[in-house]
């Protein structure tokens, strides 16, 4: 996948990074959805499979190099590959350097969650050994979303993966967040839950223009419908509350909207109902 085209929100420019991709049932996708409404936004790659992406995010403010989420990363066995669907590989550190960038020239890593898909490349198999990917960088999540991966349920243990975190609560680069704060000048962090108990959003704001980056709250552009949660939200209801406020106040301000999971549509402008005022794409 090549997709090195960058979106400037006012002097801050972001771009899509390599975190793998994958097929997924798209009823899962769309929860509560009927096929027939859900297909007609993002059709089927086959049956009922969906295609779908896991791309980090990466930032560049001129004093900060932030990338948000990571990615599947490459730590999954045959067998997790299998049962994910995964496709593309995650090729983070390669798509890194096609942009000018190595690793360890990122200052910050925001999670804003810790399931696979987002957090499997804060940790990577390198030579038989599972190094950091980004060795100074600080990890920034919410202090609730650690706490459940430290002590994971029935239905979270499926998707916090122990490799994932391996020795990172003993790095001393873990920055756990209780609400909302600015991470570097233009970035902020907003909790949210929903998704997950601990999942927060981010917001980029620059010269007077904005982009939010809502996660797993708004994983493609078809699920602006608030009530379009997934089958993977453990709060839906959280979901539905915290979109509609959080929609409402980045079209207040005709913000960016940046996709993880999106395909083909990377960010876009919403207008009334959902339609796309201006779309951004790969
Ligand atoms: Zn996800």
């Amino acid at each position: 996948m090549k997709d090195k085209a960058k979106l400037n929100v006012g002097s801050i420019e972001i771009a899509w990074l390599d975190g793998g991709s994958f097929h997924v049932d798209g009823g899962t996708m769309f929860g509560p959805v009927p096929k027939v409404v859900w297909e007609r936004k993002i059709p089927p790659a086959s049956d009922n499979d969906i295609f779908l992406v896991a791309s980090p995010i990466l930032v560049r403010t001129g004093q900060n190099n932030v990338v948000i989420d990571t990615g599947i990363g490459n730590k999954l066995t045959e067998k997790q590959a299998k049962i994910h669907g995964i496709r593309d590989k995650w090729a983070l550190p390669e798509s890194l350097k096609e942009m000018g960038l190595s690793p360890e020239e990122i200052d910050t890593v925001i999670l804003t969650h810790c399931d696979y898909d987002h957090a499997g490349g804060v940790l990577a198999e390198k030579d038989g050994e599972i190094v950091p990917t980004f060795p100074d960088a600080r990890i920034v999540m919410q202090r609730s979303e650690w706490e459940d991966v430290s002590h994971p349920n029935r239905r979270s243990a499926h998707t916090f993966w122990e490799i994932n975190f391996r020795g990172l609560a003993e790095c001393g680069r873990l920055d756990l967040v209780d609400g909302e704060r600015e991470i570097v000048p233009g970035i902020s962090v907003r909790h949210t839950g929903g998704h997950n108990r601990g999942h927060q959003v981010v917001r980029i704001e620059s010269r007077g223009e904005t982009a939010y980056h809502l996660g797993d709250l708004l994983p493609s552009h078809a699920h602006f419908n608030p009530l379009w949660v997934m089958s993977y939200d453990n709060y839906p209801m959280d979901v539905i509350d915290q979109k509609e406020k959080l929609e409402k106040e980045a079209m207040d301000e005709n913000a960016w909207f940046l996709f993880y999971h999106d395909p083909v549509t990377r960010a876009c402008k919403f207008g009334e109902k959902g339609i796309l005022k201006e779309k951004f794409e790969r």
